[in-house]
C-alpha cells in the first residue's frame, strides 16, 4: 500500500497522509491534485509526497485522482514552497494561488481533423479538371468542389474553429465518394491533404504574415548585446532595463525572447495590469502568431485550462500577462519579463501576499533563467541592487531616434488658488493647451488618480464629512445616479439633504475625481470627443480594451482616466499629457509615498510625445517644489533616487532592511485592541537587536468592511528574524487568556502599501 502526502488549502502548514486505493495507484503521482476528505469536508490538495510510511496510524483513503498530468513539477513545488516560507503562508495557500482554474480541469478534448487545400494554381486546377473530366468523372467533381469553396471562404466553418485549423476544407465535410475522389487527386499531387490536432479552440491562426524584428537603435543594442550575452552564458542572473519612457524596451524584449525561442526555450512576459495586456498582447502576436498564450483572472475557467494545456504542452512558448502569470506551467523556461516591475500591482493583496517581481526571481534562478527587468523608473529596491552589482544594469537615456521627452511644466495651483481659480479643476494654463491640440486634432490625456465625482461629501456648517460606517473613509460622490459610494467596501447610500451630524443643509463637494473632471472638460470643450477610463467604467469584460481601440482610431479627443492609463500605453498622436492634481498620493503616510509620485509623474509624462510630434505635459500641485515633482518634471531619475536612497537609508526602510505588516483585525474592537497589544509586547520580548517595532496602533484605516484594524510593523535586516520572531510570539499568545477566536492576525511580508 503506498501513502500520499497531501497538502490542503488552509492556513495550516503541514501535509496530510491518505491512503491511496490499489486502483488509483496507477494515476498518484506527485504533482497532481486530489480531492480527499477532510474532517467532514471535501478538499482539493495536491499531492507533494509518496510514502510506503504513513506518519499516523489510521489513514483515509483518496477520493480522486483529479490530473492526468502532474501540474506541478518539481521546480513549482519548490517555488511554492519558497512563497509558503516568505510570505508567511501555507504551503496549500500558496499551492492554491499557483493552481490553474478550476478545482478540476475540464478534459480537453483532442481532435485529429483532416484537411484538404488544393495543391496547385486555380488555372492549372481547372486544366486538371478539364482532362480528368471523361476518365475520371468523380475526380474532377471533387477538385471542382474543393475549388469552389476554397474560393468561397463563406462556406468554411466560422469562428474559432476555423481560426484554429486555417484555411483549407475539412475532409469530414464531403461526402463518401468525394472523399475517395480526394485520394486519389491527392496521389496525383494536385491536392494535399493534411491532419492536425485541434485543441480548445485558442490557436487562433496568426493573421497573414509576422512582422518583421526592428533595426535596433543605439541603446537598444547595447541593452540586447547585454540581454543576449547573459542568456547565452551558464548563469544569467538577472539584468534591470533602466530606459527612458519610448526608448523601445518592448523591442529589446521581443529580440531576447526570439533569442530563446530559437533555442527552444519558453519565456513568460508580466505586465503589471490586465489593461495593459490588450495593447503588449498585439504587438507580441504581430511579432510571434499563435505561439503567445495569454493567462490572467478574466479568462473564463475553460480558456485558461485551454492556455494552460498549450503551455505545458510546449505549444505556446510565450506567456503574457499580469502577476499571476509568474505560475504559467512552462516546463523549458528560458526567461522571465517583468515589464515595469516598479509597480505595486505586483504585490497581491490577500494571501499569500506574493510579490510576482521577486517570485519571479525565485522562479528564473530555479530553472536558471534569465529575470529581465524593464523600467522607466526603478523601484528603490531594484535600482540599489543594481548599482551594488547584484543585478546587471543597462540604461537606455534616450527616446528611439532621439525623439524629445516631453517638456514639462509645473502650475503652482497656491497661485492660481489666489488668483481665485482654486476651485476649478484646470487651471489657466492646462484649459488653454488642451484648447490648442483639439483645435489641432491632436489628442489629449487627462489623469488623475481617484475615481468618483468628488472625493468627499463635507458639512460647510461643522466640517462633518460623510463617511461609510463600516470603514472609517469618506464616501465619494459618483454624479450617475447621484449617489455616494465607499471605495473600499462598495457600499451604497443615497445623497443625504442635510448633514448626517448637525441637519444643515450646506453640504458641499471637495476634491474633484475623474467624473467631474470629465464633466468640467465637456462644458469647456464642447467640441471635443471625451471619454472617461476607470474602474466604474471598466468593469465590463474588455471594456478597457474597447476604449483604448477607440482611443487609438482616434474616436476619442480627450481620454480622461485614473493611474490605468498612466502606464505602459503606446498612442503616438497624443501630445499632451495634463496632471490634474500631482497630490493625491504625496502626503500618504507612507515611506513609498514620494517614490509612487516620482513613478507616477514620470510615466505619465512618458506617454507624452511618443511619435513624430513633440508631447507636452502639465502638473498641476499645491507642491512644486517637493523633490519628488521638480525631479519627475526633469525626468531625472538619478536626482530622485540620490535624494530618496538617503532618506531610506537613514530610516533603515527597503532597501535597506526589510518590514513585515503585522495586522490584527476583528468586528469587536476592545478584542482587537487587547490581542494586538499582548502581541505587541510578545514581539518586544521576543525581538532580537537589530529588529524594530512600532505600534501597536490603530491602522491607517482603522474600520474596514466593519472589521476593526490595529497593525504593528516589524522592521529588520533580514525577513528570515522577522518571521522567526513572528512565529514565536504569536505562538506565545496561545499561553494567555485573549479573545482570539474573535480576531484574525495577518501578516504582509515587504508590503507595498500601509493603509
Ligand atoms: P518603451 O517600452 O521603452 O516605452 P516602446 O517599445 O513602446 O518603448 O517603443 C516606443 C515606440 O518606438 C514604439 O512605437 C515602437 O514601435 C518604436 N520603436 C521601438 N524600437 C524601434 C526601432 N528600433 N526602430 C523604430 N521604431 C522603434
Ligand atoms: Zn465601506
Ligand atoms: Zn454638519
Amino acid at each position: 500500500m503506498r501513502y500520499a502526502q497531501v497538502v490542503v488549502p488552509i492556513p495550516v502548514d503541514r501535509t496530510f497522509d491518505y491512503s491511496v486505493p490499489p486502483r488509483m495507484d496507477p494515476l498518484i503521482a506527485v504533482g497532481k491534485r486530489v480531492r480527499v476528505p477532510f474532517g467532514r469536508q471535501r478538499l482539493v490538495g495536491t499531492v507533494v509526497g509518496i510514502t510506503a510510511n504513513p506518519a499516523v496510524e489510521r489513514t483515509r483513503p483518496i477520493d480522486e485522482v483529479l490530473d492526468a498530468e502532474p501540474v506541478f513539477d518539481e521546480h513549482m513545488l519548490l517555488l511554492t514552497r519558497w512563497i509558503s516560507d516568505r510570505y508567511w503562508c501555507s504551503w496549500g495557500e500558496a499551492l492554491a494561488a499557483a493552481a490553474p482554474a478550476g478545482a478540476r480541469r475540464r478534459a480537453v478534448p483532442v481532435r485529429i481533423e483532416k484537411r484538404v487545400w488544393p495543391a496547385v494554381s486555380p488555372d492549372e486546377a481547372r486544366a486538371a479538371c478539364g482532362s480528368l473530366r471523361k476518365k475520371a468523372p468523380r475526380q474532377a467533381a471533387a477538385l471542382e468542389e474543393i475549388l469552389a469553396r476554397t474560393a468561397a471562404p463563406g462556406i468554411a466553418p466560422t469562428g474559432e474553429e476555423a481560426a484554429a485549423a486555417g484555411p483549407g476544407i475539412p475532409v469530414s465535410s464531403l461526402d463518401e465518394t468525394t472523399r475517395r475522389a480526394i485520394r486519389a487527386l491527392s496521389g496525383k499531387g494536385l491536392v494535399t491533404i493534411r491532419s492536425r490536432e485541434i485543441q480548445g479552440g485558442t490557436d487562433e491562426a496568426g493573421s497573414g504574415g509576422l512582422e518583421q524584428p526592428l533595426h535596433l537603435k543605439g541603446g537598444q543594442k547595447h541593452a540586447a548585446k547585454l540581454v543576449i550575452a547573459a542568456l547565452e552564458s551558464g548563469s544569467p542572473g538577472t539584468i534591470l532595463l533602466h530606459g527612458v519612457t519610448a526608448s523601445g524596451k518592448t523591442e529589446v524584449y521581443l529580440q531576447a525572447i526570439a533569442h530563446v525561442l530559437a533555442a527552444g526555450k519558453q519565456a513568460i512576459v508580466l505586465v503589471p495590469e490586465i489593461s495593459l495586456t490588450y495593447q503588449t498582447m498585439q504587438r507580441f502576436r504581430n511579432r510571434f502568431g499563435s505561439c503567445v498564450a495569454l493567462l490572467h483572472s478574466q479568462l473564463s475557467p475553460a480558456r485558461k485550462s485551454d492556455e494552460w494545456t498549450r503551455i505545458l504542452k510546449g505549444k505556446a512558448t510565450i506567456v503574457l500577462g499580469p502577476r499571476s502569470a509568474v505560475f504559467a506551467p512552462t516546463r523549458r523556461l528560458g526567461l522571465i519579463v517583468v515589464d515595469e516591475e516598479h509597480e505595486n500591482s505586483y504585490k497581491q493583496a490577500d494571501t499569500p501576499r506574493y510579490h510576482a517581481r521577486d517570485t519571479a526571481a525565485e522562479r528564473a534562478r530555479l530553472a536558471g533563467a534569465l529575470l529581465l527587468l524593464g523600467t522607466a523608473t526603478p523601484s528603490l529596491e531594484s535600482y540599489h541592487r543594481a548599482v551594488s552589482s547584484r543585478y546587471q544594469l543597462s540604461e537606455i537615456p534616450n527616446r528611439v531616434d532621439d525623439r524629445p521627452l516631453a517638456s514639462v511644466e509645473v502650475v503652482d495651483m497656491r497661485e492660481e488658488w489666489s488668483r481665485g481659480r482654486g476651485q476649478a479643476v484646470f487651471s489657466a494654463a492646462l484649459e488653454h493647451a488642451v484648447r490648442e491640440k483639439i483645435s489641432r486634432s491632436e489628442q489629449v490625456i487627462l489623469f488623475l488618480n481617484r475615481r468618483g465625482h468628488s472625493t468627499f461629501v463635507m458639512c460647510r456648517r461643522c466640517g462633518e464629512a460623510v463617511s461609510c460606517k463600516a470603514c472609517d473613509v469618506s464616501l465619494t460622490y459618483h454624479s450617475r445616479h447621484h449617489r455616494l459610494r465607499c471605495h473600499y467596501c462598495n457600499h451604497e447610500k443615497a445623497l443625504p439633504e442635510q448633514c448626517p451630524s448637525c441637519g444643515s443643509a450646506s453640504i458641499s463637494y471637495s476634491g474633484a475625481g475623474t467624473q467631474r473632471v470629465e464633466k468640467e472638460a465637456a462644458r469647456l470643450f464642447p467640441e471635443a470627443r471625451i471619454a472617461r477610463m476607470d474602474s466604474d467604467t471598466t468593469r465590463r469584460r474588455r471594456s478597457h480594451d474597447e476604449l483604448l481601440r477607440r482611443f487609438d482610431r482616434r474616436e476619442i479627443d480627450i481620454l480622461v482616466g485614473t493611474q490605468m492609463i498612466a502606464k505602459g500605453l503606446d498612442f503616438p498622436q497624443v501630445t499632451l499629457v495634463g496632471v490634474i492634481s500631482a497630490d493625491t498620493c504625496l502626503h500618504l503616510p507612507d515611506f513609498r509615498s514620494a517614490e509612487r509620485t516620482f513613478q507616477l509623474m514620470t510615466q505619465v509624462a512618458g506617454r507624452a510625445g511618443r511619435g513624430q510630434m513633440p508631447g507636452q505635459v502639465i502638473i498641476q500641485t499645491f507642491n512644486p517644489d517637493h523633490y519628488s515633482i521638480t525631479a519627475a518634471s526633469r525626468q531625472d531619475y538619478r536626482a530622485f533616487y540620490n535624494r530618496e536612497i538617503a532618506e531610506r537609508e537613514e530610516l533603515e526602510y527597503p532597501p535597506f532592511g526589510c518590514i513585515v505588516r503585522v495586522l490584527v483585525q476583528g468586528t469587536r474592537e476592545k478584542a482587537v485592541i487587547e490581542v494586538a497589544g499582548a502581541l505587541g509586547s510578545a514581539l518586544g520580548a521576543r525581538a532580537s537587536d537589530g529588529i524594530t517595532m512600532l505600534g501597536p496602533a490603530p491602522a491607517l484605516i482603522a474600520k474596514l468592511r466593519g472589521q476593526h484594524r490595529w497593525s504593528l510593523l516589524l522592521k529588520g535586516n533580514d525577513t528570515r528574524e522577522l518571521r522567526a520572531c513572528m512565529k514565536t510570539a504569536v505562538a506565545d499568545l496561545a499561553e494567555l487568556r485573549l479573545p482570539l477566536s474573535t480576531v484574525r492576525i495577518t501578516a504582509d511580508v515587504d508590503p507595498v502599501g500601509l493603509a
